[in-house]
């Protein structure tokens, strides 16, 4: 394993942050005047998108790209310390059509669609003209466990049915979001992992419900996490994604580089609460000495430290077993970063938002909104305790393997 920036990755690096100082960090303010004030998509995103994209900027998540289609085909380990950079503002991966979950939904069309299906959706999302979204999770059954999901699909005709409820439906709300890919139940009496199909539901079509846009927190995300109905929503058999029954693992093919995705986005989040926790505790003076004199608080920079390299070492591993070997090979160390790293996220944001007083809970600093956004994290792309749980059952695995061998380690006296 080889994680130095070669001359390429540290040209991009340096231009990402260019991009971000000059053009988005200043508009900060401005982004969230706008959304409070009702006005999403802000006023100046699509400026932002077209110069990112001039300058080369533009969906540097996907590594295999093909001949033509737009954007710098980088492996998993050169886009890691990009999404860090641009995970610095809750908004900014957008501007480089490298955010969640268009990026997820753009790897699973590009793996799975049809040469009809790429043309309509593919193209569209690749060029940042439209947003989509992923719609599996359900309020009526814990969709933690997919196989648990009830939504219909049913066959009619040259058609399919769709009948059911989805929650926490990110991007939902967004103007431009055309797209749903839903997943449902093609076949319920087949084996548990081949019943669910995925399909392409363009947005506005009859019986698809914006039911509300749930906050997160009580905080209202202009996207959205929405809660949809889907009731007798008719669309052409042609829009099935991949085969029946391939649903869930299309999901699975779909989770491994968006978890990353994330993973790599929140480092940058508390990277950047660090910095904030720094600067304010050599600045702001209690009890005659600056906060950093005092112990607990160099304890909290140290701890926020050695959190954050060793969950960056732990990504780039991941990022580098995805491209060397693939997602299968990868599936412990990603469910390793998904259930550390939204923890690490959260711990070192909060820390920040303690060192600023009261102030760290205001919307003056951008502490409680990356907070937030890491605690949600938690439950998106599956819970941790699911994660620990396939950890475990991995490890346990491998302990198998090798039962007896450990015997010569103890020291016991051997037994008559
Ligand atoms: C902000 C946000 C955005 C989201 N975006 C999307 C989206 O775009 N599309 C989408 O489909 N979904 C989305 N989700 C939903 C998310 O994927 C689900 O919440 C998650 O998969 C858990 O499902 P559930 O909420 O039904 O929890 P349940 O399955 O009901 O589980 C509840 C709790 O049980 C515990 N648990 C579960 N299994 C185990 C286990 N094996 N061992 C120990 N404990 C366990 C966990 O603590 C878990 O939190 C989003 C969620 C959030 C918060």
């Amino acid at each position: 394993m080889f994680f130095a920036h070669s001359p390429t990755v540290e040209d991009l690096m340096r231009r990402v942050r260019m991009f971000m100082d000059q053009h988005i960090v200043p508009r900060q303010r401005q982004w969230h005047d706008e959304v409070h004030a009702g006005h999403f998509p802000v006023s100046f995103m699509e400026d932002l998108k077209a110069m990112a994209k001039a300058e080369g900027l533009w969906n540097l998540f996907l590594p295999h790209l093909k001949e033509g289609e737009p954007g710098t085909r980088l492996t998993n380990l050169e886009y890691a310390p990009l999404a860090e950079i641009m995970g610095r503002v809750s908004w900014a991966s957008e501007v480089f059509n490298c955010n969640a979950p268009d990026t997820g939904n753009m790897e699973l069309l590009h793996m799975f669609a049809t040469p009809a299906q790429r043309e309509t959706w593919l193209v569209p999302l690749l060029d940042g003209q439209i947003r989509s979204a992923f719609a599996m999770t359900e309020p009526d059954v814990p969709s933690s466990d997919a196989t648990n999901i009830t939504t219909s699909i049913r066959r009619d005709g040259d058609d399919y049915v769709i009948n059911g409820r989805k929650w926490f439906i990110t991007n939902a709300a967004h103007p431009n979001c055309k797209l749903f890919i839903v997943m449902g139940k093609t076949d319920p009496d087949a084996e548990s992992h081949r019943q669910q199909s995925m399909i392409l539901v363009p947005a506005g079509t009859p019986g698809v419900t914006i039911v509300r846009n749930i906050p997160v927190m009580n905080h209202i995300s202009p996207e959205g996490h929405c809660e949809i109905t889907f009731t007798n929503v008719r669309v052409p058999a042609s829009n099935l994604l991949g085969e029946e029954g391939s649903g869930f693992a299309l999901a699975q093919a779909r989770l491994g580089p968006g978890r990353i995705h994330h993973c790599m986005r929140s480092i940058g989040a508390a990277e950047l609460a660090l910095e904030l926790m720094i600067e304010r505790a050599q600045e702001r003076k209690t009890f005659g000495k600056y906060l950093q004199q005092h112990g607990t608080i160099g304890e909290w920079i140290a701890k926020s430290r050695i959190e954050i390299d060793q969950a960056r070492l732990l990504v780039l591993k991941t990022a580098w077993l995805l491209d060397e070997v693939d997602a299968k090979a990868a599936r412990k160390e990603i469910s390793m970063i998904k259930a550390l790293i939204p923890q690490v996220h959260t711990a070192v944001c909060d820390r920040a938002m303690q060192v600023f007083g009261a102030m760290g809970v205001s919307p003056d600093t951008p502490l409680a909104d990356h907070w937030t956004w890491g605690r949600a994290l938690r439950y998106a792309d599956g819970p941790d305790e699911v994660h620990l749980q396939a950890i475990a059952k991995m490890e346990l695995a491998q302990g198998k393997e090798r039962i007896g061998a450990m015997a010569a380690y103890l020291n016991a006296p051997p037994r008559d």
